[in-house]
């Protein structure tokens, strides 16, 4: 059998928690499946370049997610690119539903998507086993989504794929909104009706300079003081407790507590310090932060043969050095060598 499918074995030594050097524990994991995307939303992607990095075996991204399970990941999120243009992704979810964490309990599976294949997979992706989903969707009016995601007639693919997702049961159904200034935030209030009418939890996302082009100015980000002072003009908003520490969204239900947005504000109010995240690229790479400037090649020590306690000492060290924030905003920010759909968002 070759290295890369060689079944993980079953005696290695239980782990205390997985911990960074700043004393963040770390449980949360996303994984890139491909770096493909069908949409080439404006804010995103240049448009002229498209997949740069290779993709593993579906069986050697459940190896290496297998080792990080061992270590303490509770919680997995596939994305891309676009993971539903990944051939297997059902499957992929159906093995990922039969781990158990070293308490014995299934994993919190999550998966972000852009939404466009989603009225066929959402029954299937929900029956394999995958808890919930996030569709991205960066405008409710027709005309402003596609000139957006560059794609025409998205929009009413796109509504269907949340309307299936949800009568799939792959609730809460969260929809991811980057705002631009000048490209999108005219739709701010729209969302927040849509949140009501959809029954769905519409999150604004604060845009940080991880595009492929060069666009980011702190000018062009709508802040989260900027979205509650807009929609509460015309529908007050209460905000909710955190339901935990390391959540990075800031919750709010409207005055009559029918529905919910939240707003992810990484730029005006990082959440650095109860960061719990680590991404594995679609090559296989170990990234600590969106922003970091290294990376480290799990997949290739995989390659070279390394055994599990091998990669599992690797995580563990390259855990430990996960940064301590990023520097959105100071000067000596350094943009990161991928961008957002290189990394997996
Ligand atoms: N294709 C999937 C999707 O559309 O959700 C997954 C990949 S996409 C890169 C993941 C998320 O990153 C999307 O919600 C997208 O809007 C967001 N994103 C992309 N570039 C961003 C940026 N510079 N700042 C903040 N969010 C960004």
């Amino acid at each position: 059998m070759a290295a890369a499918s060689r079944p993980v074995s079953s005696t290695l030594a239980p782990h205390p928690p997985l911990t960074d050097s700043h004393g963040r524990v770390i449980h949360d994991l996303r994984v890139s499946i491909t770096d493909r995307c069908n949409y080439k939303c404006v804010y995103c992607r240049t448009g002229e370049v498209g997949a740069q990095y290779p993709e593993l075996a579906g069986e050697e991204y459940l190896r290496l997610i297998r080792l990080f399970v061992g270590l303490g990941i509770t919680k997995v999120r596939l994305t891309g690119g676009e993971p539903l243009l990944r051939r297997g992704v059902v499957e992929l979810v159906e093995e990922l539903a039969r781990m158990r964490t070293p308490a014995g309990d299934p994993l919190d599976l999550a998966l972000t998507t852009n939404g466009h294949l989603l009225e066929s997979l959402a029954g299937p992706l929900k029956a394999a086993g995958l808890n919930r989903v996030t569709v991205s969707m960066d405008a409710v009016d027709a005309a402003v989504f596609e000139s957006i995601t560059r794609v025409p007639g998205s929009f009413p693919v796109v509504l269907k794929g949340i309307r299936a997702a949800r009568a799939a049961g792959l609730t809460p159904l969260k929809i991811n909104c980057v705002l631009l200034r000048g490209f999108n935030d005219d739709q701010i209030e729209g969302f927040a009706r849509f949140a009501r009418e959809e029954d769905v939890v519409v999150r604004f996302i604060e845009f940080m300079p991880l595009e492929e082009g060069r666009l980011w100015t702190p000018e062009i980000v709508v802040t989260l003081k900027e979205i509650v002072e807009r929609i509460g003009r015309s529908l007050p908003l209460v905000e909710l407790p955190p339901r935990e520490a390391s959540e990075t969204a800031r919750r709010y239900t409207f005055a009559d507590g029918v529905g919910e947005i939240g707003i992810i504000a990484p730029v005006s109010q990082a959440f650095c310090g109860a960061c719990s995240r680590v991404r594995l690229t679609s090559d296989g790479k170990i990234r600590t932060c969106l922003f970091s400037q290294v990376e480290h090649d799990l997949y290739g020590r995989l390659r070279a043969g390394a055994g599990d306690e091998e990669l599992r000492a690797y995580i563990v060290r390259t855990i430990q050095g996960k940064e301590a924030r990023h520097h959105i905003g100071e000067p000596e920010f350094l943009k990161p060598s991928r961008s957002m759909v290189h990394i997996g968002g």
